[in-house]
């Protein structure tokens, strides 16, 4: 067997429920396939609301107990499995290019990144601090403490298969909450090798359940409307987002969102090109342009247009497209061929209202869901790639006269979740600080992806952040405690 072979079968393909892994009901199973290739990786347990219900039993059991674990038992138990994920970081590399097609190097980064919320919030689960103080009148005490919310749902999308996924468990273990995690029906691979990392670093039984489905809707409803279930936290698209809030309505149950991005990509007369061309690779063509954080819109001051778009197209077209397990291989598939469906009828609505082909790159005729990146110049309004998330390797660039004008393009989206921009002009940039509505900048840097700082976006692009010192937050509720002096 190849090592991918011996990884593959090493994988669990159960549900873990309860401590237990079990089958789902009428042992039913789904494919989990290679994008690069076509190919069956796996067939794993297809969960139904029965067995969604039976993981949130045992989250709800668990909860007590893991609540009223000491702080610093739980902090150790996160920086074993941070210990472990890095041990185990080039199987779960492997395991992500195969199932979601980023190239072996990107994924090695994602590791990286994912163990870094274990090791974040494993400090940050003994610094939950509460406040004590006195009434304004002097005649008594405010008491201000935080507690677990209690069991959580965590839904995350296929786009970043270990790093949505510690995002969210870290600071819900480290707060003192029990979860039932459902990963995208796409890539459950490596949350379920992720789930045997977290049992081999001494998970007690139930603490973290993990279903895998191709039912979602139906699996989730139930979970959602169950009152023992007290936090929803979602990461993937805005449709879905909007429907899972709706439900979350009914009950008023806590919700973190985080939700598509548009982000736009500044580009001043005054920037610094050689970087503004760096940063835009990066913000562009990292995760093959399948990123919530992805550039979407490149806005570049018309005197320095012509230069940047040659200089991108360049580089462009020397990208090496190709299975992302091969060495030297800069972007891999697209998720599945709808991707790739869809990537293309943007390119094609852009061309027909307007739009030139700047440059294009080259892409495998085999099989598997590739697409050859393309950059687009001139795109004018109403093209659909500027409203909509392009998630793919599309670079399109608009031109813009001054400030004021790039600002109104930029808020010009209902989205909120990131902005970028390139300028020397300090004034500027703090202008801009204060006038894009965006949850996130990167002032000239094309990644902001960071487990210390908080992650997140405003408008449609969610509520809530993920990260940071107030990441934890989201899996905290605040008592007051009155007491007369
Ligand atoms: P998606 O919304 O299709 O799916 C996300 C998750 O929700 C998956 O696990 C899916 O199985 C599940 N799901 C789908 N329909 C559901 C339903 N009706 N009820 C319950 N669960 C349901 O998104 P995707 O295609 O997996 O991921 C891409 C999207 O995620 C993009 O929009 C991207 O911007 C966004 N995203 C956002 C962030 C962020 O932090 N803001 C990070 C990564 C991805």
């Amino acid at each position: 067997m190849s090592g991918a072979q011996e990884l593959l079968a090493s994988v669990p393909t159960q549900l873990l429920v309860g401590g237990r892994w079990v089958d789902a009901a009428d042992r039913r199973t789904f494919a989990v396939h290679d994008p690069a290739t076509g190919e069956v990786l796996r067939d794993i347990a297809d969960a139904g609301p029965r067995e969604a219900t039976a993981a949130l039993d045992a989250a709800v059991a668990a909860q007590p107990g893991w609540a009223s674990t000491a702080p610093r038992v739980r902090s150790d138990l996160l920086r074993r499995t941070f210990d472990l994920v890095l041990e185990r970081r080039e199987d779960l590399a492997l395991l992500m290019t195969l199932e979601m097609g980023k190239p072996l190097a990107e994924s090695r980064g994602e590791v990286t990144y994912a163990a870094e919320f274990l090791r974040w919030f494993s400090e940050e689960a003994v610094r939950v601090t509460g406040r004590y103080g006195s009434n304004p009148e002097g005649s008594g005490r405010v008491l201000v403490s935080r507690h677990p919310v209690g069991p959580c749902y965590l839904i995350t999308p296929w786009n970043f298969p270990l790093a949505m996924a510690t995002r969210k468990i870290a600071p819900a273990l480290a707060a003192g909450c029990t979860a039932v995690l459902k990963p995208a029906e796409l890539t459950p691979l490596t949350s379920l090798l992720f789930a045997t990392l977290l049992e081999e670093a001494g998970l007690p039984a139930g603490v973290v359940n993990v279903i895998t489905t191709t039912s979602s809707a139906d699996v989730s409803a139930p979970l959602i409307g169950d009152p023992r279930l007290r936090k929803l936290s979602f990461t993937g698209s805005t449709p879905v987002g909007r429907r899972l809030i709706a439900q979350s309505a009914d009950r008023v149950l806590r919700v973190s969102m985080e939700l598509g991005g548009n982000a736009p990509f500044l580009v001043f007369e005054d920037a610094d090109l050689d970087a503004a061309v760096e940063g835009a690779m990066q913000a562009k063509f990292r995760n093959i342009g399948q990123a919530c954080t992805a550039a979407n819109r490149f806005l570049v001051h018309e005197s320095v247009s012509e230069e940047f778009t040659r200089r991108v197209g360049e580089r462009v077209a020397a990208l090496t497209v190709g299975r992302g397990t091969d060495p030297d291989v800069d972007l891999g598939p697209l998720i599945d061929d709808r991707a790739v469906t869809a990537v293309t009828g943007l390119v094609d609505d852009a061309v027909r209202r307007g739009a030139v082909v700047a440059a294009s790159g080259t892409a495998p005729h085999t099989s598997g869901s590739f697409f050859a990146p393309t950059v687009l110049s001139g795109v004018q309004p109403g093209s659909a790639l500027l409203t909509e998330e392009i998630f793919g390797p599309l670079l399109a660039v608009t031109s813009f006269a001054d400030e004021d004008e790039a600002v109104e393009l930029a808020n010009d989206t209902e989205y909120g979740l990131v902005s970028y921009a390139y300028t020397r002009d300090l004034a500027r940039a703090h202008r801009l600080v204060d006038r894009l509505q965006t949850g996130m900048m990167g002032l000239n840097v094309g990644v902001v992806s960071n487990a210390a700082a908080p992650f997140g976006g405003v408008k449609q692009s969610g509520l809530g952040r993920e990260g940071g010192i107030e990441g934890i937050d989201e899996y905290l509720s605040t008592k007051y405690t009155l007491i007369p002096a």
